[in-house]
């Protein structure tokens, strides 16, 4: 049995993730990683398609059962206080749309009474305006262009001002303008709100814009960790693209 008390290292951060893995039969999706998320920082989880990047944010998420290993959420342990843990939790994915035949309002309103978000009318209002979604508040989701869903989408994982946003690919159907304006609220929300952001991109000139350390994954493991503005230089490539690619081939 595993200890009950977090280490220091699991309380001070947004998330704390212990030699976790994911085992399918045959295939191992994820494969005894450990890493973790500061609270105000953007950690870029990257690596090529199957590498475990999905499946390693559903077990953060509670919505997959590890095979084994640890995960903490502001240093609450996931398997052991789930409720409190995921109550500081939120996230936003393309693959995971808002319900389409509910208005943009309507879906911000179910969430954050599901969240037991106090106030509730004020933060909708609120996120309306701060997501440019005014125009929209009575359309359902399901009409909304995929840039707007995805402003809809950021808007729903704020509800319950999340200690940890998980981001599956947030601007992979934005385009450059409205990429940029989501890029700097996401900073914004690290900074100061001091919210532990997980970031999965396919864009490395995203990622080293937007992220204060990256994460390079491939078949289930954390082959290069570091700074992206720094990590290719010290590794001997010109750009992240180009060190990714050497690392993954
Ligand atoms: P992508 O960039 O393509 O979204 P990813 O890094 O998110 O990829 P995962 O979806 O986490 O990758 O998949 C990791 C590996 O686990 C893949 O080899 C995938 O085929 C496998 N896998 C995922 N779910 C299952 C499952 N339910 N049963 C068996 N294998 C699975």
């Amino acid at each position: 049995m595993q200890p009950e008390t977090p280490t220091d290292t699991a309380i001070s951060h947004a998330l704390a993730v212990q030699e976790l893995r994911k085992q399918y039969d045959k295939i191992t999706a994820v494969d005894d990683v450990s890493f973790q998320v500061g609270r105000g920082e953007i950690v870029g989880l990257v690596g090529p398609n199957g590498a475990g990047k999905t499946t390693t944010i559903n077990m953060v998420l509670g919505v997959l059962q590890p095979t084994s290993g640890r995960i903490f959420i502001g240093g609450i342990d996931i398997a052991r206080r789930r409720a409190q843990a995921l109550e500081r939790t939120n996230f936003a994915a393309v693959y995971a749309a808002l319900p389409g035949n509910l208005t943009v309002e309507e879906n911000l309103t179910f969430f954050g009474l599901l969240y037991g978000i106090p106030r509730l009318r004020a933060r909708v209002d609120e996120l309306i305006s701060e997501f440019d979604l005014k125009k929209l508040r009575r359309t359902k989701c399901g009409l909304l262009s995929s840039g707007e869903q995805t402003r809809a989408a950021l808007a729903k994982a704020l509800l319950n001002r999340p200690q940890l946003l998980l981001l599956d690919e947030p601007t992979a159907s934005l385009d450059p303008s409205a990429a940029q304006l989501i890029r700097a609220k996401i900073r914004a929300l690290a900074a100061h709100d001091h919210c532990g952001i997980l970031w999965t991109s396919h864009n490395m000139i995203e990622v080293e814009t937007v992220c204060d350390r990256v994460l390079l994954l491939s078949h289930g493991r954390i082959l290069l960790e570091g700074d992206p503005k720094s990590l290719p230089q010290e590794q001997g490539s010109a750009s992240l693209e180009e060190l990714f690619i050497r690392m993954v081939r």
